[in-house]
């Protein structure tokens, strides 16, 4: 269980490690090859979903990195409205992509996939600006809570429905930091 991170951040959240460094840098690799094998071009442009995307971002274009793929990178910022544990069912676009998408081969790319709501709406703006190729790309999927149909075309690891953090998922801002994907335990 975590070594390294122990006490004060175990007495912040009570977590449970669902998936350590090890597993999850085996999985990023594994993706980033399945990623590079569809691929239609060499140079794809490879959008995050802020926040909670960063560090599997940050691992997954290095993977493909290592495969030869030159992504390029662009962010785009959705969130529900209000926060904590809780998804409202509302969903706002607080940062667009800035780079052209017309005629790219684009990734689009997600820390967990939950309702649905906001991958569905990233993926419906980037698509009505003109992507030759589009597919979607979650670390976690936790498929008993989907409000909206959507399936992403690569998905890390199904999870339970549990709140998770750690590798840049948070519980109210905290664990971000975690290097490993741990469910937040009841009164952590
Ligand atoms: P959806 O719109 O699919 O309901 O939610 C997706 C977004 O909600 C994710 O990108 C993530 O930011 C947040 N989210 C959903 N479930 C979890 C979770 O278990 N832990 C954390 N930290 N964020 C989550
Ligand atoms: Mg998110």
């Amino acid at each position: 269980m975590g070594e390294g991170w122990d006490e004060g951040q175990r007495t912040l959240l009570k977590h449970r490690i669902l998936f350590d460094e090890v597993a999850i840098a085996a999985r990023v690799d594994q993706l980033a090859r399945e990623i590079s094998k569809d691929l239609p071009s060499p140079a794809p442009l490879i959008v995050g979903i802020l926040t909670g995307s960063f560090i599997f971002l940050a691992d997954l274009v290095r993977a493909l990195a290592r495969l030869n793929v030159e992504p390029q990178i662009d962010l785009m910022a959705v969130s529900h409205y209000g926060a904590a544990t809780e998804s409202s069912g509302h969903v706002k676009l607080y940062k667009d992509t800035t780079l052209d998408i017309t005629a790219r081969a684009v990734v689009l790319v997600d820390d967990i996939l939950d309702t649905g709501r906001s991958l569905s709406l990233a993926r419906d703006l980037v698509r009505a600006k003109g992507p030759i190729w589009l597919r979607t790309c979650v670390l976690l999927d936790k498929p008993s809570r989907r409000a909206v149909p959507i399936k992403a075309d690569y998905v890390g690891f199904e999870v339970p429905d549990v709140w998770v953090i750690g590798y840049g998922l948070d519980a109210g801002g905290q664990g971000r930091a975690l290097p490993y994907v741990a469910a937040l335990e009841p009164g952590g």
